[in-house]
């Protein structure tokens, strides 16, 4: 495989390039500029640089023209998150279960009235939605879910709870996983709902995480009533959206080009500190340390590359996005010890104190470094996938 652009790669690359450098919001990336912290700002923030994006037709790049995107390739589409992590542009996680799941979904089992009535809103972000799958006893066994939906008449009434459900309270609507029929075997009687988090008899309890923000949420349904025209898929057969949905999670490819300038950090903070009189840079224990970052960055970027030939040729991800989740995860989480490792005590010193390094930048890293093993599926159902579905080994 050649892993140099084509000439048209290459211009589509200068591109993006360009239009970000001149709309990228004014001071962005200087300290003149201050990004919001507070979850609702932050939110609102990233809706209007959405929109931005939309306006500058750089939304929704590989979804198909009819629906408001490009429909460029996976390779177009990874050079764009390669320089749109170059430029640092903004993180757009709390509002990316609607471009990077329910369109892809919508898109792919909805109906033509679900796609008319959702899809724009998603591209142009005038619409936030969250994900409400997880329960407190259905995670990685997702089809345990215990949260009731009952037919009545033109309507799904629902009721139960979920967790862990990110940015519930910024959020418009939710994709929703409910049981619909109790007496089937447990992935046959699920359906997929998209659900008006203004409904009455929904209430949003938001939990703290160690990193001091609460973008987590626990949602409670009291007999919520959804119209069953937002039934996505058919009733009782949830599952197979859900398959769509998840393999869109995990089949995010372009992770190498965050890391790349991660690690382009931590160099910087190896060249500025001092221990032991060296610098930590001189220090070959470090040194070797850094290298081994940046040669996983390399595997990582032709694993995501051979993952993307492996789609264009099949049209559909496969386990190799398991690969590419469990290599970035775990090396995201070893870059960020190894920076509080250089920072020593100073590595414990809060955002918000004088004396903090980077306004705590390192430490706020390493705690939520830890979340990415988590969702999208633990490492270790990462690994089970590869296991059983790339190597080909016994359950
Ligand atoms: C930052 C973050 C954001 C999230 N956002 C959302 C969201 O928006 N919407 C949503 O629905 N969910 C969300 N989640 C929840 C996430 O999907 C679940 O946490 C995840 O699926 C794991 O489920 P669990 O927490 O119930 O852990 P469990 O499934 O109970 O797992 C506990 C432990 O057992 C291990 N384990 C479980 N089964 C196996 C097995 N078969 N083999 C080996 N080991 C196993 C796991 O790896 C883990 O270490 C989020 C989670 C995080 C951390």
């Amino acid at each position: 495989m050649d892993l140099r652009d084509t000439p048209q790669q290459a211009a589509f690359r200068k591109d993006v390039r360009s239009w970000l450098a001149a709309n990228l919001p004014e001071h962005w990336g200087t300290p003149a500029f201050e990004e919001p912290t507070d979850a609702d700002d932050r939110v609102e923030f990233l809706k209007t640089w959405q929109r931005t994006m939309f306006e500058g037709g750089w939304a929704g790049l590989d979804w198909p023209a009819e629906y408001g995107g490009r429909g460029i390739g996976i390779i177009e589409n990874m050079i764009f998150y390669e320089e749109y992590a170059a430029a640092n542009a903004p993180n757009m996680i709390n509002i990316s279960v609607g471009p990077s799941l329910v369109g892809p979904t919508l898109i792919a089992a909805g109906t033509d009235a679900q796609k008319q009535r959702f899809l724009e809103p998603i591209l142009s972000g005038g619409e936030v939605w969250c994900q409400g799958f997880s329960e407190p006893n259905a995670g990685s066994d997702l089809a345990a879910l215990t949260t009731r939906g009952e037919i009545r008449g033109d309507e799904i009434v629902v009721t139960g709870q979920k967790i862990w459900t990110s940015f519930a309270k910024q959020s418009d609507w939710c994709i929703l996983v409910v049981r619909t029929d109790p007496d089937a075997p447990k992935h046959k009687g699920l359906s997929f709902l998209l659900v008006d988090m203004r409904s009455p008899g929904i209430t949003i309890r938001p939990l703290r995480e160690m990193t001091g923000e609460a973008w987590f949420n626990e949602v409670f349904f009291d007999e919520v009533r959804v119209p069953k025209d937002l039934l996505v898929g058919e009733l009782n057969k949830g599952w197979n959206v859900v398959m769509t949905t998840l393999a869109h999670e995990r089949g995010s490819s372009a992770q190498h080009g965050r890391l790349g300038r991660e690690i382009g950090a931590l160099i910087a903070l190896a060249k500025r500190t001092v221990r032991g009189g060296k610098r930590a840079a001189d220090d070959p224990a470090i040194r070797q340390k850094i290298a081994d970052f940046l040669a996983h960055v390399m595997i990582l970027k032709m694993t995501a590359y051979r993952s993307a030939s492996e789609i264009e040729r099949t049209g559909v991800p496969g386990p190799e996005g398991s690969t590419l989740k469990l290599l970035w995860s775990e090396l995201d989480q070893r870059v960020k010890d190894t920076a509080i490792e250089l920072l020593g005590e100073q590595g414990l010193v809060p955002e918000g104190d004088p004396l903090s390094v980077e306004d705590g930048y390192w430490q706020h890293e390493l705690l939520w470094s830890r979340a990415a093993t988590i969702y999208a599926g633990t490492s270790e159902i990462q690994r089970n996938i590869i296991a059983q579905r790339v190597l080909g080994l016994p359950r």
